[in-house]
């Protein structure tokens, strides 16, 4: 499915390139589809067009050059999570050890048809690997539309683990109740936080019930509870060790942050706002309680291990969290169902799965 413009997908076809020594082929088991989607299908992230969407992909190695299954330890017939992100592997920040913020990157399903070999996204059959992807093995016992969960959970253990250095014990208050909030709750409840309270809307009820299935303490409707009395009232007035907000466009949760964490906590800012700016932000309240504020984007392999290690235990019932299978060519469907534009459909996590 090639996007041609804002709102517009369509079938193309596209030859099935030849595989150098360093590359592979990836022939497609699912495509999932989180708010980014959304945004390039909207035209909001202003991507080459036309492009190949599709940024979290998982499939099998068809075909692979022998200097790639060298480096990347994977040969044909293995199944594989495919990382975003290209990096260069040379500039300072690759160097520096934040591959995913290189400064000569591209990114999966943001390069357009017209750069060979054109297959460049999650929204098709079968996708290219470049020689410096990265993609990690993964079992085949997990049904596919499962095991491409480890994209949204991989954010849950580096936005709300690795990044505020979640510690046993911590209170954690997750701003949205998402999939990647209800991800943030898995993995803090993996890394045993104490207490875990989630937030979100009257109209989000069945994804908060769900936040509790997996291991939420307390949930909290902003739309008919002062959250902030509220959570003070859970923690003895201390508030939180951990605030992640995932939540998108509502600027709202980026002034409560403040409010909840306590003196010397760390609040993680994951989700964006399409660049507003956040009426009532109180610089004073960062300096007189030396709040440590952290932005997040995408996830690296440490992230994704964790989710994949997770998945692969089947420790968490994390099919709760799947609500929808779409066919590739149902892309708009999926896209508008997560963007609650079709009447009394609610999805929570959904992907594509590409029929071969
Ligand atoms: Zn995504
Ligand atoms: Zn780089």
């Amino acid at each position: 499915m090639v996007q041609t413009a804002p709102r517009k997908l369509e079938a193309q076809d596209i030859p099935i390139p030849q595989i150098d020594n360093e590359s592979a082929l990836l022939q497609l088991e699912a495509c999932g589809i989180c708010g980014s989607d959304y945004e390039q299908f909207e035209g909001m992230l202003r991507t080459p067009m036309p492009v190949v969407p599709g940024h979290e992909p998982l499939g099998t190695i068809v075909r692979i050059g022998d200097r790639a299954v060298e480096r990347w330890g994977v040969d044909v017939g293995d199944r594989v999570a495919v990382e975003t992100m290209i990096s260069c592997r040379h500039c300072p920040a690759c160097l520096g050890g934040t591959y995913h913020l290189c400064d000569n990157r591209k990114i999966y399903s943001y390069i357009p048809t017209t750069e060979e070999p054109g297959l460049w996204g999650g929204y098709s059959q079968y996708m290219y690997l470049h020689p410096n992807s990265v993609v990690h093995r993964m079992s085949r016992e997990l049904a596919p539309e499962i095991a491409v969960i480890f994209n949204p959970l991989g954010a849950g253990f580096r936005w709300a683990v690795e990044m505020p250095e979640t510690q046993p014990g911590d209170t954690v208050v997750i701003l949205g109740p998402g999939q990647r909030g209800l991800a943030c709750v898995i993995a803090c409840r993996e890394v045993a936080a104490g207490m875990i309270i989630v937030t979100g809307l009257a109209v989000d009820a069945n994804k908060m019930a769900l936040a509790k299935t997996f291991g939420a303490d307390h949930t909290i409707d902003v739309d008919n509870e002062n959250l902030v009395e509220r959570v003070k009232e859970l923690t003895d007035g201390r508030g939180a060790d951990v605030v992640v907000d995932v939540s998108s466009y509502a600027t709202q949760p980026v002034v409560d942050a403040l409010s909840l964490v306590r003196p010397g906590g760390r609040v993680v800012l994951a989700g964006v706002k399409g660049f507003k700016k956040v009426d009532g932000f109180i610089s004073d309240l960062v300096v007189l309680k030396e709040i440590k504020i952290l932005g997040a984007i995408g996830v690296t392999a440490t992230g994704y291990r964790s989710a994949i290690r997770l998945l692969e235990s089947g420790r968490v019932p994390i099919e709760l969290m799947h609500t929808h299978n779409f066919e590739l060519g149902e892309a708009e469907l999926a896209i508008r169902t997560l963007a609650r534009e079709i009447p009394d459909v609610e999805s929570i996590h959904s992907c594509l799965i590409p029929e071969h």
